[in-house]
């Protein structure tokens, strides 16, 4: 029996991809998918989440996304509701959508911080264009007049990981997993104890708790919190990801199918706070209206705060460790980095499997 203690994007894909291999999996969480992967914006863009120092981040990145596509239908296929037969629009079903991610600045130093990004990429030989301001407006006609240039990278893609988390925890329903709705206490490598007292024993435990994993086991694991908010909108103000540096500061949009505009995200150093503050609503729809005036008029529909958990190189901490599986942080890309993570585990990624591994930390 495998156990995995925490139900977010990470322990859930683990549990599914063992499950759909024939193991017998038990997942340990006392409210799955709220975590960080709640508040997640969903992107999948390796490279803009990274910069030059960060090689080995960026071509894990670009490895698990080219595993998205097929995880993400075979995850649909097993997601389906019960009856539905034959191909399922998986598209549709995790809103996983292939159109790119718009990078754009508004002064030289802002274009200098993307002309850095884009040569990184053209050394990597990743898809990159750059671009005037007016090819920007023509691509996303709702951009400020006073964006300046910008970079496109067309690979990127996004989903939206509630739909993902929702389709992981119907998937593992369907392959027989057992859920535990409990908090654990204790996390040794034969067995998790409840906070019910419950001993679930195991050949093997995957700690995948996220921010809380240093909780539960020595792990460098640290709690970022971040803010972000959704606005709705009649109709969709952007057909990309747009992000935007806007005089130095970050900031991105990412719509949704049904008209929601995602507006993310805050990056704070305070422990387990998940307090949304005036403070950060504000700074993310001051940088918002500066990147597309147009927000200003859409519906505030929600403001939350998650914590990704992050590591001290920003690498993901995924393989054995004293007795334990780790699965963990994935600081700013675990929803990107969800079916790599789970290929790690299941032992069909070597190359990857040796950036991530926890040992380096020992
Ligand atoms: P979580 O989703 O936090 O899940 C951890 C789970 O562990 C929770 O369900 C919790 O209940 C459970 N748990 C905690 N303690 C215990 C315990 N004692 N016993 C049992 N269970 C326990 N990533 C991207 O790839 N693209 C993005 O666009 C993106 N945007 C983001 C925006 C924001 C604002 C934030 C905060 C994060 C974003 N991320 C993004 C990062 C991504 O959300 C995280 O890397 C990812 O969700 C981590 O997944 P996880 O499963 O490790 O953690």
């Amino acid at each position: 029996m495998d156990v995995v203690v925490g139900g977010g994007v990470a322990g859930l894909s683990v549990a599914w991809r063992l499950a759909r291999s024939g193991r017998p999996v038990t997942v340990v969480d006392p409210a799955p998918a709220s975590g960080a992967s709640h508040a997640a914006a969903g992107m999948l863009a390796p490279a803009s989440e990274t910069d030059y120092t960060e090689e080995s981040l960026l071509r894990l990145g670009v490895e698990s996304l080219r595993l998205w596509p097929s995880f993400a239908a075979e995850l649909a296929a097993d997601a389906a509701p019960a009856g539905a037969a034959g191909a399922h629009d998986w598209a549709a079903m995790l809103d996983y959508r292939t159109d790119g991610t718009l990078d754009v600045g508004f002064d030289a130093d802002d274009l200098a911080v993307l002309d850095e990004l884009a040569s990184f990429m053209d050394k990597l030989g990743l898809p990159v264009e750059r671009l005037t301001g007016r090819q920007c407006r023509r691509l996303e006609p709702m951009l400020a007049p006073s964006v300046r240039g910008g970079i496109h990278a067309p690979q990127d893609a996004w989903v939206d990981p509630r739909k993902v988390t929702a389709a992981l925890l119907r998937a593992i329903d369907r392959r027989g997993v057992r859920l535990v709705r409990a908090r654990a206490e204790q996390v040794r490598p034969d067995a998790v104890v409840t906070e019910g007292g419950e001993v679930v024993d195991a050949e093997r435990v995957v700690l995948a708790a996220g921010a809380w994993s240093s909780r539960l086991a020595d792990v460098p694991v640290r709690p970022v919190k971040g803010q972000i908010l959704r606005l709705r909108s009649p109709r969709p103000l952007l057909s990309r990801c747009v992000r935007g540096l806007v005089h130095g500061r970050p900031v991105y949009l990412v719509p949704r199918g049904d008209g929601e505009l995602v507006v993310g995200a805050t990056q704070e150093e305070l422990g387990f706070d998940t307090t949304v503050t005036a403070g950060g609503v504000y700074e993310l729809l001051r940088d918002a209206r500066e990147l597309v005036p147009g927000v200003t008029e859409l519906e505030l529909a929600e403001s939350v705060a998650g914590l990704r958990p992050g590591t001290p190189d920003n690498l993901p901490l995924i393989g054995p460790h004293r007795g334990l599986t780790l699965a963990t942080g994935h600081h700013r890309g675990g929803v990107l980095l969800a079916p790599l993570t789970a290929a790690i585990v299941l032992g069909e990624a070597s190359e990857p499997a040796a950036l991530c591994s926890p040992e380096r930390f020992t």
